[in-house]
C-alpha cells in the first residue's frame, strides 16, 4: 500500500471566534475572550465566568460557565484550570457551541482558520485516484466548496465542474454547499486528466507545505473569476 498517495489538508486555527451579542455601552456586537476566567466562591458555592472584551469599546462582560455549583461537584483539576486562566480551557469555552446556545449568542468564525495543504508528488498522467484527508484543528464550520477552492486553487466554477464531471468524490453526507467542521476524506479521480487548468494547479500544490489564509483570495483565482464573470 502506497500511503504517499494521500494528500493531507489541515484546517489550522489562526484565531478564536468572536462572540456576537449586543454591547450595552456601544453599538458594537463583537466580543473577544480576554484570556481570563473569573471564579467567585460564596461559601461552598462557586460561580465561574468567561470574561469577554467588546471590540468596539473594550467593555468587559461575563459569560456564565457555572452558576451556584457546589464546590464538591466541580473537578478540582478543572477548578484549578479556571483559577489559573488555563489557555486551553479559555479556548475550549470560547469555541463551545453549547455555551453559546445556553447564553444565546452567536459565534463568528471569520478569520479563525487557514488551510494547510500537503500534497504528495505524483505523475500527472497517473490514473490512480488521489485520496485527500481533511482534518480540523478547530470546529470552524467551513463550506466544502470553499475548502476545495482553496486547497486546489481553483475557481468556484472549476470546482463545480470537476464535481459535476465526477472527478471529485465527496462523502455521501457532504454536498458542495454543505459546511464541514470535522474530519472527512474525499477522492480526486484522475486529478491530472480533466483539463490543463487542473494540471497546472495540482502541479503548484506539489510544494511540501503551503499556507493559505482563509480570507485570502489566490491571485490566479481572482483573475479566473474576473475573466469568466
Ligand atoms: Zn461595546
Amino acid at each position: 500500500m502506497n500511503t504517499d498517495r494521500k494528500a493531507l489538508w489541515a484546517v489550522r486555527q489562526s484565531g478564536l471566534p468572536a462572540v456576537v451579542r449586543p454591547c450595552p455601552d456601544c453599538s458594537g456586537t463583537r466580543h473577544r475572550p480576554t484570556g481570563r476566567i473569573r471564579v467567585n466562591a460564596n461559601g461552598k458555592l462557586l460561580d465561574v465566568w468567561l470574561l469577554l472584551g467588546c471590540e468596539g469599546c473594550d467593555r468587559t462582560s461575563k459569560v456564565p460557565v457555572h452558576e451556584r455549583v457546589h464546590v464538591s461537584s466541580l473537578d478540582p483539576v478543572r477548578r484549578e484550570a479556571y483559577e489559573n486562566d488555563d489557555p486551553a480551557v479559555v479556548r475550549g469555552l470560547a469555541m463551545s457551541a453549547s455555551l453559546a446556545a445556553r447564553n444565546r449568542y452567536r459565534l463568528d468564525w471569520t478569520g479563525t482558520w487557514q488551510l494547510e495543504t500537503r500534497t504528495p508528488l505524483y505523475s500527472l498522467d497517473d490514473p490512480t485516484p488521489l485520496g485527500v484527508r481533511v482534518s480540523f484543528e478547530l470546529p470552524a464550520p467551513v463550506r466544502v466548496e470553499r475548502l476545495l477552492m482553496l486547497g486546489l486553487r481553483l475557481s468556484r466554477a472549476e470546482v463545480r465542474r470537476m464535481a459535476s464531471d465526477g472527478h471529485i468524490h465527496l462523502p455521501v453526507a457532504l454536498a458542495l454547499d454543505a459546511k464541514a467542521h470535522q474530519d472527512f476524506e474525499f477522492t480526486l479521480d484522475r486529478p491530472g486528466v480533466p483539463d490543463t487548468t487542473v494540471h497546472l494547479q495540482l502541479t503548484n500544490t506539489r510544494s511540501d507545505l503551503s499556507h493559505i489564509r482563509s480570507h485570502d483570495t489566490p491571485p490566479r483565482l481572482h483573475r479566473t473569476a474576473t475573466a469568466r464573470a
